[in-house]
């Protein structure tokens, strides 16, 4: 899946869009024919033979008016990505947006081709690597930067250098036609935007910039958590404050050497109340605290799906969406791919899928597991090594997993780390005895179902796995016929305008 990283856009001479494009739908069609979803394929043969396509096909979307929306981020922009997407179709805009996973430079590429003439708005999920390698080429009307974690490492290098790839990316940008979208909480994205306000405005621009963020001490953590990625200032270089944070590193953050705090957010949640994990109600202010606010139960619990909603609506805003389509998009919204996504099965009960990638992401989850108070006896971890995983598995050493522990009792472990998880497991208080391995991952969930319907109430088993592992649990129960294949979670459309 991923693509070899060159750094620069390609400006290589190659076909006109005109004769590649056929060839590349060609490719579509025969890998449909052979039983395979368009994927990346299309895309990746048409930037074969056209290296300059992405540019092109952004090009020729906005002389018809497509306007375009790029959402990167290492946590949740699959979610921000999905309740955008929902945000425009109420409001009667035809989206064009990616499916699940294809957010790589071939997978915008195929999006782009698939669409053809279609489109009001082009919302495209990138994956954040790829994202200064197809910025500079679409040449986006929004841009969403939603929160930079420690995520893969071994794939990226280090989160400063991801970051300084980025404020690259922001420099090639026009800014007399974008409008950046960013978490003023995360002091790593402040700052690149703070540089990109800086240089355009010596440029005689006047940038158009929306910060978002939370504003609700009621439901943060004092300080910082110890698994936080960003505890120094990127100007000075001086540790940074944290008054109090919501999840990992995006909180309340001040550099008591420089001065550095965050711009006020324009559009901002309070008034949170997590509602187990059925759902969460919030108030969101639209224009930095004056009159205009919405008040809303999102359907997903989590406080990072909080900032998920809140930086969707940010963008919906700058997108002309009004007040009422953002707050029925919310309502009716569903988990995405496997983020707190519960399947019944036969027989009675359920099995939660949570997919965990990183320390950050694994300690929100475990923090909503726990504050939500579900009984969570039969919860099984599944922790793979492919590279879409992340190869270095070490980041389930930085994860504070232990309250999860305690209240488990004993879990079930699979995947092909599953060994190592286990020996975390013993180090976080785990009596080896309640370490449950079992190697093959199918076995594993009806292990997990069958401790389910011995040890708890109502049935209810809870999944915590890696990307790969999800696919895999994801193969199973399509096959088993107890929920629907994934791809069939396109938006709505929705003809009100
Ligand atoms: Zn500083």
């Amino acid at each position: 899946m991923p693509e070899p990283s060159p750094s620069a856009p390609s400006r290589r001479i190659g076909l006109p869009l005109g004769v590649a494009r056929p060839i590349a739908q060609l490719a579509r069609r025969v890998s449909r024919a052979s039983g395979r979803e368009g994927g990346a394929l299309p895309g990746r043969v048409l930037l074969g033979l056209a290296p300059g396509a992405l540019a092109s096909l952004a090009r020729s979307g906005r002389r018809r008016g497509r306007r375009i929306v790029l959402v990167s981020a290492t946590n949740g922009k699959t979610t921000t990505t999905a309740l955008l997407a929902e945000m425009l179709a109420a409001q009667g805009f035809e989206v064009v947006h990616n499916v699940t996973g294809a957010n790589l430079r071939s997978g915008i590429a195929t999006t782009l081709l698939q669409a053809g003439r279609r489109g009001d708005v082009a919302v495209l999920e990138t994956d954040e690597a790829t994202l200064p390698r197809v910025a500079p080429d679409l040449q986006p009307d929004v841009i969403v930067l939603a929160n930079l974690f420690r995520d893969q490492l071994d794939r990226f290098g280090e989160l400063e250098v991801l970051a300084d790839r980025w404020r690259d990316t922001l420099a090639a940008l026009d800014p007399s036609s974008t409008t950046v979208v960013y978490n003023t909480d995360d002091p790593l994205i402040s700052e690149l935007v703070y540089d990109y306000v800086r240089a355009a405005t010596l440029e005689g621009h006047a940038p158009s910039v929306v910060p978002f963020g939370l504003d609700d001490e009621d439901v943060a953590q004092a300080g910082l958590p110890h698994a936080a990625d960003s505890r120094f200032c990127r100007r000075c270089g001086h540790a940074l404050d944290y008054d109090h944070s919501w999840v990992g590193h995006l909180g309340a953050w001040s550099c008591p050497s420089c001065g550095a705090r965050p711009e006020p957010a324009q559009v901002y949640a309070d008034e949170i109340a997590l509602d187990g994990l059925a759902a969460t109600t919030l108030r969101v202010s639209l224009d930095g605290g004056g009159h205009r606010e919405l008040r809303l139960r999102l359907p997903i619990p989590g406080l990072y799906n909080v900032y998920n909603a809140v930086a969707a609506i940010a963008a919906a805003e700058v997108l002309g969406v009004d007040e009422t389509a953002m707050t029925d998009a919310i309502a009716t919204s569903a988990p995405a791919f496997g983020r707190f996504e519960r399947i019944p099965v036969p027989g009675g009960g359920t099995i939660t899928l949570l997919l965990v990638k990183n320390p950050t992401g694994l300690n929100e989850v475990v923090r909503t597991l726990v504050s939500s108070g579900v009984d969570v006896t039969a919860t099984l971890f599944a922790l793979n090594d492919g590279i879409a995983d992340g190869r270095d598995t070490s980041w389930v050493w930085d994860a504070d997993i232990e309250p999860l522990l305690e209240r488990a009792g004993a879990m079930v472990v699979t995947g092909e780390r599953a060994a190592e998880f286990g020996l975390r497991a013993v180090y976080g208080g785990l009596d080896p005895a309640g370490v449950l391995v079992e190697e093959d991952l199918e076995q594993a969930m009806y292990r997990v179902l069958e401790r389910a319907r011995e040890f708890t109430e109502h049935g209810h088993a809870y999944a915590l796995v890696t990307y790969t592992a999800m696919l895999r649990m994801r193969a199973v129960i399509a096959a088993q016929g107890w929920a629907r294949t994934y791809w069939a979670n396109e938006p709505r459309k929705r003809g009100r305008r």
